[in-house]
């Protein structure tokens, strides 16, 4: 479970790792929707041997899931390939950190993070930070509509000591962590987004 401050409820969180169905790969070819790995693959740019992932495509998947009909639910992945953004399948973006779905989905990679940050403890706090942001962004925030300390910048962002603010290089991720730490997560705007009410786009 995690409780968000702010929000009434919390939320139950089921760790698939590396799922795979009982039947993901009949005949040696991955079935659809049926694996981690399948998600993965369909994803992946096999054009320049990078291996890097479309989160755009990744956040499709995850909207075509056919149990997000039966079970709706929030998805997280968190890959260790590097990720860029694409646009009707034209790239927007060399590589991002990660990326979300106000109400629905993110996607995260280690990569950018683990490359920067030689200390164990901090890379992991680094990447922490990241999927908090994204995750910041599936509870909607910031609220765009609040009408101050915000920027528009690769998306709505929050322009306080917050982990809400967009940062373009890696290393700058390494000051809003030492931020969070110092100072927690989530500036008073924010936290007063979330009083007003969470989107949620599952059903
Ligand atoms: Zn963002
Ligand atoms: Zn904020």
């Amino acid at each position: 479970m995690i409780a968000i401050a702010g929000l009434t409820n919390s939320i139950a969180v089921r760790n698939y790792g590396n799922w795979k169905s009982r039947s993901y790969n009949p005949n040696g070819v991955l079935k659809e929707f049926h694996s981690v790995e399948w998600y993965l693959q369909y994803t992946k740019d096999n054009s320049d041997g990078r291996g890097q992932l479309d989160a755009g495509q990744l956040h499709k998947l995850f909207w075509n899931e056919p149990w997000q009909k039966t079970d709706p639910h929030y998805d997280v992945l968190i890959t260790s390939a590097d990720l860029y953004d694409a646009r009707n399948g034209v790239r927007e973006t060399n590589w991002i950190f990660g990326s979300a779905i106000p109400g629905f989905s993110l996607v995260a990679s280690t990569f950018r993070p683990r490359a920067e940050f030689r200390n164990e403890t901090t890379y992991l706090e680094v990447l922490k930070t990241g999927v908090m942001h994204e995750f910041g962004h599936v509870i909607g925030l910031p609220n765009e509509n609040r009408g101050y300390a915000l920027e528009e910048n690769l998306g709505g962002h929050c322009t306080n000591r917050c982990i809400m603010r967009q940062r373009v290089r890696i290393a700058e991720w390494g000051e809003i962590t030492a931020d969070r730490l110092n100072h927690g997560a989530l500036c008073r705007d924010c936290l007063r987004d979330l009083s007003r009410g969470i989107p949620d786009l599952r059903r």
